[in-house]
């Protein structure tokens, strides 16, 4: 596990810090593509009480395919997406892992939603990939919990 991580938006308005974060993984949904205007979205597990944000947030809230609802936080000011807080699992938040200062800090565990990648971007064959994504909270816990050193 590492020590407290830092990161922000893309102008600095919004400034975070994350204690106990173990792990990134990627999603490749098209809902991450569309949010981060890019092949994939990082995202890095946390429980709220580890993570600690300031700065001016505004909040956008979209259904999801299990038929719940994400609030999703970006800095009012740049537009960064900062962090997703999903209903169906409350006091759990995703910090989007491409606004770490050092997005190298936490491994990347897993490649959810593969069914959506984009075709010519290839991934690690030794990494778990899923072709949607785990079934239930049991099965991410068990991938957020999993011990890694770099
Ligand atoms: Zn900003
Ligand atoms: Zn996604």
């Amino acid at each position: 596990m590492k020590g407290e991580l830092t990161g922000g938006c893309q102008c600095g308005a919004v400034r975070y810090t994350i204690s106990g974060a173990r792990v990134a993984y990627c999603c490749h949904c098209t809902e991450c593509q569309k949010q981060s205007a890019s092949a994939f979205g990082i995202s890095v597990p946390v429980f709220e009480n580890q993570f600690n944000v300031d700065g001016p947030l505004e909040c956008w809230t979209r259904s999801t395919d299990s038929g719940s609802m994400t609030d999703c936080y970006f800095c009012k000011r740049c537009g960064s997406r900062v962090y997703h807080a999903g209903r169906s699992r409350p006091g759990f938040l995703t910090v989007k892992g491409g606004s770490l200062d050092d997005p190298d800090e936490l491994p990347l565990v897993a490649h959810i939603w593969t069914a959506s990648r984009r075709r010519d971007v290839l991934l690690d064959p030794d990494l778990p990939h899923w072709e949607t994504q785990p079934r239930d909270n049991a099965e991410w816990i068990n991938l957020f919990q999993k011990d890694t050193t770099l």
